[in-house]
């Protein structure tokens, strides 16, 4: 397939797959947007960060930059004439060793990247289409807050469902509905996309999407008594400790121990599920998962993702190498009730080797959609069932659960199409 057949590929789809390294970059706009069928996600909405100042510093490890970027020229001169950088710790060593092991995958993704001129072309267009100024983070509902105060229990949404007069016409009637919003799970089972009106702001919610916001403590109103109704895929994107984000107050973190006690084993299909788990780079936190939390969950046969970060022009947004800020962060992807040997003769394909994706960051810790990559890997019955924990948006297909699943849904984030 040649480069400007991938690339039209590319702007139907949101995956572009890169010849001779098997990664894949992808554009979350167009993959979200074909959860929706009236509204559409504004590109510069979601890339707001490739428009402000914290986007600009960082520097890429490539030909490519280290041609063309005189800062990086006087920084490397400056780190020369700086002495030896300390021995690392034990810790740190282990980290490095890992790091190490990833590198060679990194960098070739990350070259073909750069090979991919058209795509290359494409991409500073494709964020800043429909640029919009938003003043999105000073004006949205802060629903961590609301959830934990005594208000929650009377808080309601009205739920706007939009049903067309005749077949053809887009014009419409809504039918209105009100719903506990805390507490509660909450469906949009119509193959439209419907509109939540709270407190004079509104809310786009997919077609087919279903959501419960509430505290970690209630998660298992999420649980169904029947194991057929389980989910094949289940995505956990949890709220670790971390020095970075507390400093910044972005969202609460919990103890690492609370995700004991989240139901991942109590969700999944009995015919299988693919289990995909967000991880920091923290080592401490590796071995916690490996040695304590997935045998807890009755995760098996796990392999690492790698989600590199690359700015607007495909340059790395920081140095490969930079010890504590690396420019990419980690997926463990294993199987609950299900062994390669069970998977043997299956339709589906059992993931066993490590990748790489790549993608524009969006806001602050802001995961790419993964469904339409994975879709291939996932077992038991089709259409998969799947779902999110601690999530903060809604998509087509899934169940979303968090403290804030609403977060990305503002209509401020949308446009009409
Ligand atoms: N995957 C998300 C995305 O791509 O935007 C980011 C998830 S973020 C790492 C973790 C989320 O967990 C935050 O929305 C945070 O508010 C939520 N959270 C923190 N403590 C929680 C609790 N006790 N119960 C439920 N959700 C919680």
């Amino acid at each position: 397939i040649s480069e400007s057949d991938e690339l039209r590929s590319f702007e139907d789809s949101g995956i572009y797959r890169l010849a001779g390294s098997g990664a894949a970059f992808l554009d979350p706009v167009r993959i979200l947007n074909e959860s929706y069928r009236r509204f559409r996600l504004v590109p510069s909405a979601y890339y707001s960060r490739c428009f402000g100042p914290s986007h600009q510093g960082g520097e890429a490890e490539t030909e490519r930059t280290e041609e063309t970027s005189p800062k990086r020229k006087k920084r490397k001169r400056k780190r020369e004439r700086e002495p030896k950088p300390r021995e690392l710790n034990e810790v740190e060593r282990i980290a490095e060793a890992r790091h190490q092991e990833a590198r060679p995958l990194l960098l070739s993704a990350h070259r073909s990247l750069l090979k991919a001129e058209y795509l290359l072309e494409f991409l500073p267009r494709m964020t800043k289409e429909d640029v919009r100024v938003l003043d999105v983070e000073c004006n949205l509902k802060n629903f961590v807050e609301l959830g934990s105060s005594w208000r929650a229990p009377f808080c309601e949404m009205t739920l706007c469902f939009h049903k067309s007069s005749d077949e053809d016409s887009e014009e419409g009637i809504c039918h209105r509905t009100s719903t506990p919003l805390f507490n509660s799970i909450i469906s949009v089972e119509e193959n439209d996309d419907a509109e939540g009106e709270f407190q004079d702001r509104c809310y786009i919610l997919p077609r087919q999407s279903c959501f419960l916001m509430s505290d970690l403590k209630h998660v298992g109103g999420l649980i169904h008594d029947n194991y057929d109704q389980g989910y094949n895929l289940i995505v956990v994107d949890p709220p670790w400790e971390n020095g970075c984000v507390r400093q910044k107050v972005v969202y609460p973190t919990l103890p690492n121990r609370h995700f004991l006690y989240l139901p991942v084993q109590e969700l999944a299909h009995s015919a299988g599920a693919l289990v995909v788990l967000w991880i920091t780079n923290r080592e401490k936190l590796w071995k916690f998962v490996e040695e304590e939390l997935f045998p807890s969950w009755g995760v098996k046969e796990h392999t690492v993702f790698y989600w590199l970060k690359v700015k607007q022009d495909g340059s790395l947004i920081g140095d490969l190498d930079l010890l504590h800020h690396r420019p990419y962060e980690c997926l463990l992807v294993g199987y609950i009730n299900l062994n390669k040997e069970d998977a043997r003769g299956s339709k589906f394909k059992f993931l066993e080797e490590r990748r790489v994706i790549m993608s524009v960051p969006g806001a602050h810790s802001r995961k790419p959609p993964l469904q339409k990559l994975l879709s291939q890997y996932i077992p038991g019955p089709k259409p998969a069932r799947c779902i999110e924990l601690f999530a903060r948006e809604l998509v087509s297909g899934w169940t979303s659960w968090g403290n804030e699943p609403l977060r990305f849904q503002d209509a401020v984030y949308f446009s009409e199409r």
